[in-house]
């Protein structure tokens, strides 16, 4: 089914197949952090992250989201639909952490009043960089039209995944998404979601997701597998 690689990311690689619509995601045992500056091989984390993602975006499709997932191939192989990818990456926080905390000078783990969306400016050169709707527009990124679609879609997407995670005692702090753009025009959601672009607290305060490598607190593949487990038995 894979034919040639078209891209080959940090977490995953891309092939085309012989379908001019249809890519297959190879998910990386591979972890990185600061753009790649920190690197390390994880054996199991691709066959966690692309379980998660799958089981995900199948839901979310089901709950009526447009998105690129199709199937779940094999063990590090999901089939999606092929996109044009719109360079950003598209965050929500519920509760403040990470680089917010760290830029606002906000204690980690303070609930904030609403969800926040923010737009970094997909460009590996440049560092990811924080970039407002003026900067989409001037850059011609994406439309006003767009992104007023996008930020709806990320607030509804949000609801969806609070609902989840909350039956399963966890809290969605903050995650990452990507949007591209199909063959029509539509806007879908593409790229994945694992514990590798969100954060998950439990309620003891632990730390289910990528930050238990960014902050060296213990197995992620524990911490992958324990999601992934929670997630099945509401599934
Ligand atoms: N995130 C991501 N990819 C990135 C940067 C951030 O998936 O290149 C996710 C991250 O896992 C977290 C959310 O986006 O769930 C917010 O990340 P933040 O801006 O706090 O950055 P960090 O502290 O992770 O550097």
């Amino acid at each position: 089914m894979k034919k040639e690689l078209l891209y080959s990311g940090k977490a995953k690689d891309i092939f085309s197949t012989d379908d001019e619509d249809l890519i297959v995601s190879v998910y990386k045992d591979q972890a990185t952090m600061l753009n790649g500056a920190r690197k390390e091989i994880i054996k199991g984390k691709g066959s966690l992250a692309n379980q998660i993602s799958s089981l995900i975006f199948e839901k979310l499709n089901r709950a009526g989201v447009a998105t690129h997932f199709v199937k779940h191939l094999s063990e590090k192989e999901q089939l999606n639909r092929k996109v044009t990818v719109i360079p950003l990456e598209v965050v929500l926080r519920n509760v403040a952490a990470g680089s917010f905390a760290k830029r606002f000078g906000i204690e980690e783990g303070q609930k904030l009043e609403q969800p926040i969306i923010e737009f970094y400016y997909k460009n590996d050169d440049l560092d990811d960089p924080l970039i407002n709707e003026d900067h989409i527009g001037v850059l011609h990124l994406a439309t006003a039209e767009e992104i007023t679609y996008i930020k709806a879609e990320t607030q509804r997407i949000n609801l969806l995944l609070q609902d989840w995670f909350s039956q399963i005692g966890l809290c969605l702090v903050d995650f990452k998404l990507e949007f591209g753009k199909d063959k029509n025009g539509q806007i879908i959601l593409v790229d994945e979601f694992s514990p590798d672009n969100c954060r998950l607290w439990d309620s003891q305060g632990n730390h289910l997701d990528k930050d238990v490598f960014r902050r060296d607190l213990g197995s992620l593949t524990d911490a992958y597998s324990l999601v992934l487990k929670k997630l099945e038995e509401i599934h």
